[in-house]
């Protein structure tokens, strides 16, 4: 296990992911019945944006950076507003040092009656994670194999709730594993909504990838993708994609206002842009 988020935080992949999870968080919040939110491969929470691996690719500065001084139009600013008000939250004094990941980011979001899962698998970001919900009974920080969680750990007892699934891509397989486990989670808990994050890198690969899910016969996949730029020669993040099962029925909409303005603001040369479309569900593109 190499792959360490600390390099990557804030980078335009993290933005585009994690203003997702926010849309879809707040709109759990619209009923009072509690929800669980199970973030299966959570990181450590909070990253030092100042610290060696952040210093080292500054990639949050071409990606929560820049929507931090960006100027968006109304409409966007109020859709992408709760993310921008963690982020400063997590930086009080006005310097940009902190960058919330998955598992902060929805805990800021949690109301008194729900709950957050966390795996970590790593032993060292387990630890750094556990510390930084230590005596928060709201939030179950586990080192555990993620991937498990999508069996066992399903359904959660709330009965409603966002699995978020977002692996490291380090190893081969991982679309496959994403696919698999899926289906494991969707069988044991078909109500739920689940959020799987890809990278865009290989675009035969994200192709067979769809496929894939098209054939899980799972009923409703809403897919969202931003590039911010044309396809690399060489492999590489060319643009990052999220897998929405059962999405919130506001969430295609918020999308179609989001993402345009984040691929201008995302953007690394010519050809930027985004996909938002349905592969599994009533609303598939003829
Ligand atoms: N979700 C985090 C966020 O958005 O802030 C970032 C997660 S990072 C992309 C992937 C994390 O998964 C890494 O911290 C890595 O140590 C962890 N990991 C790798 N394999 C795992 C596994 N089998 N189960 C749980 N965590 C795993």
């Amino acid at each position: 296990m190499n792959y360490r988020h600390a390099y990557h935080a804030g980078n335009f992949a993290d933005v585009v992911k994690h203003i997702i999870l926010m849309r879809i968080v707040l709109y759990l919040q619209r009923k009072d019945q509690a929800f669980r939110v199970i973030d299966t491969h959570a990181g450590i929470g909070r990253y030092d944006l100042q610290g060696i691996e952040a210093g080292k690719t500054n990639e949050w500065q071409s990606g929560v950076g820049r929507l931090l001084d960006a100027k968006v139009d109304a409409k966007v600013a109020e859709l992408i507003q709760p993310y921008l008000d963690i982020v400063r939250a997590e930086n009080a004094d006005g310097t940009m040092r902190h960058y919330p990941g998955s598992p902060l980011i929805v805990r800021h979001l949690l109301r008194r009656q729900d709950r957050l899962s966390a795996l970590e698998l790593h032993p060292q970001d387990a630890e750094l994670l556990a510390d930084v919900f230590e005596g928060d009974i709201q939030v179950r920080v586990t080192k555990l194999d993620g991937w498990l969680a999508l069996g066992a750990h399903l359904p959660p007892k709330e009965k409603r709730g966002l699995v978020l699934v977002d692996p490291p891509f380090e190893v081969g397989g991982e679309f496959d594993r994403l696919v698999d486990g899926l289906v494991r989670a969707h069988k044991r808990f078909s109500g739920g909504i689940f959020a799987l994050w890809y990278p865009v890198k290989d675009r035969q690969e994200v192709r067979r990838f769809v496929t894939a899910l098209q054939e899980t016969g799972i009923p409703k996949i809403l897919r969202a993708e931003l590039m911010i730029r044309a396809p690399s020669a060489e492999p590489r993040l060319d643009g990052t994609g999220m897998i929405i099962v059962n999405p919130p029925y506001t969430l295609d909409d918020e999308l179609r206002t989001i993402l345009p303005a984040l691929s201008k603001i995302l953007s690394e040369g010519q050809n930027a842009g985004f996909t938002l479309d349905w592969i599994r569900g009533e609303q598939v593109a003829t």
